[in-house]
């Protein structure tokens, strides 16, 4: 596992173009004497260990794709490829699951079902996301898939421990751009244009309002501007300003409510200055959410390997989004949180200095094993 966390961490790619990641992966199940299967225009890859006994296909998942950040972790196996790291971990995510694979393939005399392994690319990406495509090339069928089961390095977890949940684990995550009109003109004489900084402005402000006033206090929602540009030069009001960002929700309904309301709010405050704004929204990734059966039998199944205190039940969802929302969109399953925090490590996902200490390869692959042993023994 460590072997081939390193090759994939020195050598990263972006979403969509994980052409060599592919190569690795498949080379690697060839390797374990596992036939792997590849996509035209698609770089992920599956494969299905076949077992003795019939029972229930348990497919594991684990995505491809590193982040444009430039690495400084100093380790010496550093990405090799400047402006790309494998910082949220997916290196971890795909070593394991080659583990997993590896002990599985050696114990297929006591599987009671099939196994399908998930390699898919594009889950950063953020928009459609590589799911949605696996899924349509049939990830989930032949063999049928009956439960799937993913995990997502965390570092807020201790190292050692997997933090579960039923029900709702990471928001939806949507993207708007807004765009204030208005006619520019000398900024010493605002009183002979429209203003649309201003108006901009008012918008960041006013959308704050949709959270603090219009939703229910208990229902999580988030609301944030990332980008702003507009204008040119300190003595000139522009035309346009753009205002770029998120939009977090954790129930489904909540979501249509919240664009509609920002799109009406934007559209009135814009107004009121004598501007003009348009709103483009775009649904990212849907709600996560853990089948509460299925994550009872995984996470019972993962007590008995791990333990008790290694088991962390999470109170409340993550405003994080992920793509694996979409498999469980289809088939009952479970999304966990593998542990990589220590007090020495704080450096967050994302990060140029996120380096997840290595034995989270082998709690990793644990973790993937023991779930298809619970879920095929019920
Ligand atoms: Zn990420
Ligand atoms: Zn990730």
């Amino acid at each position: 596992m460590r072997t081939w966390r390193k090759s994939l961490h020195e050598e990263p790619e972006l979403s969509n173009e994980e052409t060599r990641t592919r190569a690795k992966v498949a080379e690697a199940l060839n390797g374990l004497g596992l036939r792997p299967t590849t996509y035209a225009g698609f770089n992920g890859v599956s494969t299905t260990l076949t077992v003795p006994r019939a029972g229930p296909t348990v497919a594991l998942r684990a995505d491809l794709d590193a982040l444009p950040v430039t690495e400084a972790t100093g380790l010496p196996f550093s990405s090799k490829i400047p402006g790309k790291m494998h910082a949220c971990g997916h290196d971890i995510h795909m070593a394991s699951l080659l583990g997993a694979a590896a002990v599985l393939k050696k114990n297929a005399s006591k599987l009671r079902g099939p196994v399908k392994f998930l390699f898919q690319p594009a889950e950063e990406e953020g928009t459609e996301g590589g799911a949605a495509r696996f899924i349509d090339r049939g990830a989930l069928e032949s063999p049928h898939v009956e439960f799937v089961v993913g995990q997502h390095v965390a570092a807020g977890v201790p190292l050692g421990s997997v933090a579960w949940k039923k029900g709702p684990m990471m928001a939806a995550a949507d993207h708007f751009v807004i765009r204030v009109h208005g006619r520019g003109g000398h900024a010493g004489y605002p009183h002979r244009s429209t203003d649309v900084i201003v108006a901009a402005a008012e918008v960041v402000n006013g959308l704050q309002a949709l959270v603090s006033r219009m939703r229910e206090p208990t229902d999580p929602v988030v609301v944030s501007v990332g980008m702003i540009h507009g204008g040119s030069r300190h003595n000139i009001l522009p035309d346009m300003v753009e205002l770029e960002g998120t939009v977090r929700t954790v129930r489904a309904a909540t979501r249509g409510q919240v664009e509609q309301a920002l799109r009406r709010r934007v559209k009135h405050i814009a107004a009121s200055l004598g501007t003009r704004a348009t709103v483009t929204y775009r649904e990212g990734y849907p709600v996560l959410v853990n089948h509460p059966a299925t994550t009872e039998l995984v996470v019972r199944a993962l007590t008995e390997e791990f333990g008790d205190d290694r088991l962390v039940e999470m109170e409340s969802p993550t405003m994080g989004a992920e793509d694996f929302s979409r498999y469980l969109n289809e088939r009952p399953g479970t999304f966990l949180f593998l542990g990589v925090g220590t007090p020495q490590h704080t450096a967050p996902l994302h990060s140029a200095r996120f380096a997840p200490d290595e034995s989270a390869l082998v709690n990793g692959a644990a973790v993937l094993c023991a779930a298809v042993e619970g879920l095929q023994r019920a």
